[in-house]
């Protein structure tokens, strides 16, 4: 089955009010692959400035970079699903290899962010991937087989229609190091198999699988061919113009 074309903007913690204007005119003046769809992450701040300049709604959506179990309540620091939706995201990446790293968000709380924003009306870009020791150990299948486990626990196999994963080897990130296109294939064709066991042929060919990992305008066509790859989770490239590259890249 088709699936359609995903790139992903992944700001991290970059950006300012004029960048973000920058970024967003941008796509507002540019010419889009109509069979892409783009979502942009800016910081939990500008969400609401992103939303409210963006005119390429809905080709066009914004998402949060995490997101919390709890609603509301004595949680100080954290920003709710519905405040996340009120100020405009329809979706949020959650399970990034920094917050696993930094932040010490295990693959457990990861599974139940993403079960209470999909029950709370986000949709979400599932991160996984494996670092450079563990590529080198040969263990790739297994670190995302085990960061998946949970969520495939959590979830019922309707949510998963709310869900891209992206898969980024976290060698790759912010390396410019990218994997090379057949790689990352091998790669996502393993978590596709692993998902058909888990969810049945047809629900896991209905998944988009994004690969991360400096994506860049330079290299993302070099993905086109690639059957198991459906688009990009794209960090320092989201923040210039060639994003527009990486979005027009299969066009
Ligand atoms: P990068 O980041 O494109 O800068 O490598 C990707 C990501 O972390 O999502």
């Amino acid at each position: 089955m088709a699936r359609t074309f995903f790139v992903g903007g992944n700001f991290k913690l970059n950006g300012s009010k004029k960048l973000i204007h920058e970024i967003v005119e941008r796509l507002n003046e540019s010419k889009l692959d109509s069979n892409a769809e783009v979502v942009i992450c800016p910081p939990a701040t500008f969400i609401d400035y992103t939303a409210s300049i963006n005119k390429k709604s809905p080709q066009v959506q914004v998402g949060g970079q995490n997101t919390y179990t709890k609603a509301s309540g004595a949680y100080t620091g954290e920003n709710s699903v519905t405040m996340l939706k009120e100020v405009g995201a329809d979706w949020v990446i959650l399970g990034h290899s920094e917050r696993r790293a930094y932040f010490k968000e295990t693959s457990e709380e990861i599974a139940e962010k993403t079960k209470f924003a999909i029950d709370n009306g986000l949709k979400v870009i599932l991160c996984i991937g494996e670092l450079l020791e563990e590529r080198k150990a040969g263990i790739t299948l297994d670190v995302c087989k085990k960061q998946l486990e949970p969520v495939l626990a959590k979830l019922s196999a309707q949510d998963w229609d709310k869900v891209v994963i992206a898969y980024e080897p976290v060698w790759a990130i912010g390396t410019g190091l990218a994997a090379t296109p057949a790689d990352a294939q091998d790669t996502h064709k393993e978590i596709r198999d692993y998902l058909k066991e888990k969810l049945g042929e047809s629900k896991a060919e209905s998944i988009r699988i994004l690969y991360g990992g400096s994506a860049n305008g330079a290299n993302a066509s070099t993905f086109k061919d690639k059957v198991d790859i459906d688009g990009f989770l794209v960090g320092g490239a989201s923040l210039k113009p060639e994003f527009v590259d990486i979005i027009n890249s299969r066009s």
